[in-house]
């Protein structure tokens, strides 16, 4: 279908999408990479009066590595995240995730600030950034502040985002001493997670330190599987029960069947995913 008809504004800075955000209220909306936002307006779900443009504004794309922290510009592409140098050093994780994001045509448009701010629970990213642990920055008309990723994903499609904020930035922290790892099921290479499992992992003197582990579409946010988490901690390495703490993946979550999967699937998808993710970290 054909989307109905909007007026197209083009900022070049954050200060000035700030004020048209301002300026048109709940008429406006933030375009990014338009990946998910242009298929609801074509589907008519979503019919906003004015599109602001973050593509023109270049100060939204970057990598940077700094303080302990990695900070990526929420223009940034799932391309140009796959591809950095940086990430594949200091967050491996996120440039083999990244790598399973539709195909190339969406990676090369689609952005990691787009991704978190729609909060599709069948999205990779916001599980995969739960996983990683950090925060993004969120500009808005009274000033800035940091959202802990963990308060950021408040329901389904919705964040702590209000309508007139900007997703600014991601921040992560350096995977010094990680691992980790993102798996993900689906019928066809292309298509989106029925499950998806990511997990990070510190490993130190053999043993396992700090543990996070989030689940894709098994809930209306991403779910942090606190109990393999626990299970994980201190563990050493070689007494790890594998196929023990996976099966706790699958305890305590209820998941919206659909059309390719049962609820009880996607509990055996969380189990066995799981597992995968924590073979590969560990290997
Ligand atoms: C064919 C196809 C296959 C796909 N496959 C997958 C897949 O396998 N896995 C997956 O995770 N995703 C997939 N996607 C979705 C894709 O990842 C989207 O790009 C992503 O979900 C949204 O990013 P975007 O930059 O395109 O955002 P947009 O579509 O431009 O925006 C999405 C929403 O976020 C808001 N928004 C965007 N940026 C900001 C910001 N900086 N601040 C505040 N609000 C903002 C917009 O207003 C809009 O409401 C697929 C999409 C398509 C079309």
């Amino acid at each position: 279908m054909i989307p109905v008809s909007f007026e197209y504004v083009a900022p070049t800075s954050v200060e000035e999408a700030l004020s048209l955000l301002t300026e048109h209220g709940d008429e406006a909306k933030i375009l990014a990479g338009g990946h998910s936002l242009l298929p609801l307006m074509k589907l008519r779900l979503a019919a906003p009066a004015v599109l602001v443009d973050l593509g023109t504004v270049d100060s939204l794309r970057y990598i940077r590595e700094e303080d302990g922290q990695v900070s990526i510009g929420a223009m940034t592409t799932y391309a140009a995240v796959e591809h950095s140098e940086t990430i594949r050093r200091v967050i491996p994780m996120l440039a083999q995730a990244v790598s399973l994001v539709g195909d190339m045509q969406v990676r090369n448009r689609g952005t990691l600030g787009g991704a978190l701010a729609h909060a599709d629970p069948a999205g990779d990213m916001p599980a995969v950034v739960s996983a990683l642990g950090g925060s993004v920055l969120v500009q808005g008309p009274h000033g800035q502040r940091e959202i802990d990723i963990s308060d950021f994903f408040v329901d389904i499609f919705t964040s702590a985002l209000e309508p007139d904020e900007i997703l600014t930035e991601i921040r992560l922290r350096r995977q010094e001493g990680a691992a980790g790892s993102y798996e993900k099921f689906r019928r066809r290479q292309i298509d989106w997670a029925i499950v998806g499992a990511a997990v990070s992992l510190s490993i130190a003197g053999g043993k396992i330190g700090d543990a996070r582990v989030a689940l894709t579409n098994v809930g209306p946010t991403p779910v942090r599987a606190t109990a393999v988490e626990n299970a994980l901690h201190g563990v050493p390495v070689d007494d790890l029960r594998l196929e023990d703490v996976s099966q706790l993946a699958s305890e305590n979550i209820d998941p919206q069947p659909e059309l390719n999967a049962s609820s009880e699937y996607k509990r055996h998808l969380a189990r066995v995913l799981t597992r995968r993710a924590l073979q590969s970290s560990l290997a």
